[in-house]
């Protein structure tokens, strides 16, 4: 395995100077995420953020599994792809960017959709596993390997202006199922793949700790940014010289994808890679809260302590 402790010309440790001095990180701090090992799922929103804060911090070695090629409308939150890569493998550029940023890093590189049958191989070879994707299944998928092999990993989501951060330490913490009260994604594949997590009335039916007043504002914020994509479509439907604009804007409506601001994606993004590099470099002790909710109207973040469910059908008898 490479390290960032080798091959650095002249001034070995001139790469991290910026963050050496920090009481969590120093000499033994660097060392250690210099032979850490991460695997993230995405290189898309969450992913670009996530994965240049972990090669900027100095982690060993990075796996990478994403499958889709660029389209117009990733562009504006993904900032590894460019409008004159559209179609092309994101993969292939991430890794040619990422490379370029941290030629220190041992990159490896997975353009095979995450799946149950690889789960397994994946979580036992890396320290913690990262999901920056868009859907639960993959969620799920990770969540049962993760539990049925005892390793931990970071789940993120995001829609409109608001995002989450979910810790899972199986049989320490509660798992995504335990989030999801225990459903089968199967069972509710119909539904928006972000709007569970979001739904402040699944949140209060899970009895997860926390406020019914931040349930609301949830609620409410919910509702504030269906009203705003409303009125933002009404907009461009008046203009009557932009035909294109209309037929892009009925397009975005019969797709039906959440919406998402790239400033959401960045800055959960970079949530998770601070908590996987807090995980990395302190451990468990370190953790004391399971999940992050980030208000983007009001820039506030809740703290939420999860409750395990004792008859989870994945974790429960852990
Ligand atoms: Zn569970």
């Amino acid at each position: 395995m490479k390290s960032p402790f080798i091959n650095q010309n002249q001034t070995p440790f001139e790469r991290y100077k910026r963050q050496l001095d920090l009481p969590e990180i120093g000499l033994s701090g660097q060392k250690k995420l210099a032979g850490s090992s991460v695997f993230v799922i995405g290189a898309g929103g969450l992913g670009a953020p996530l994965l240049t804060a972990l090669a900027g911090a100095g982690v060993g070695r990075i796996g990478i599994c994403e499958s889709d090629h660029v389209e117009y409308s990733n562009l504006n939150r993904q900032f590894f792809y460019t409008p004159g890569q559209l179609g092309q493998s994101k993969l292939q550029l991430a890794l040619a960017f990422l490379r370029q940023y941290q030629p220190e890093t041992e990159w490896i590189g997975c353009d095979q959709a995450f799946s149950a049958e690889t789960a397994g191989e994946v979580i036992l070879s890396y320290d913690l596993v990262l999901a920056a994707v868009d859907n639960r299944k993959t969620r799920w998928m990770l969540n049962q390997a993760a539990c049925e092999r005892g390793r931990p990993f970071i789940d993120a989501g995001i829609k409109g202006w608001d995002g989450y951060v979910l810790f899972v330490n199986p049989g320490h913490t509660a798992c995504y199922a335990c989030f999801c009260g225990g459903c089968d994604p199967a069972a509710s594949a119909s539904k928006d793949s972000n709007s569970r997590e979001f739904h402040a009335r699944e949140l209060r039916a899970r009895d997860i700790h926390t406020r019914e007043a931040q349930d609301k504002e949830l609620h409410a914020s919910e509702l504030h940014a269906e009203q705003f994509h409303a009125k933002e479509i009404h907009a461009i439907d008046k203009d009557a010289g932009m035909n294109h604009m209309n037929k892009e804007s009925q397009k975005i409506r019969a797709e039906k994808k959440p919406s998402v601001l790239g400033a959401t994606a960045s800055l959960v993004g970079s949530l998770q890679g601070q908590l996987a590099l807090r995980w990395l470099l302190l451990g468990n002790s370190e953790m004391p809260e399971d999940l992050l909710l980030y208000n983007g109207r009001t820039s506030q973040i809740d703290k939420v302590k999860l409750k395990r469910m004792p008859d989870c059908p994945i974790c429960g008898n852990l």
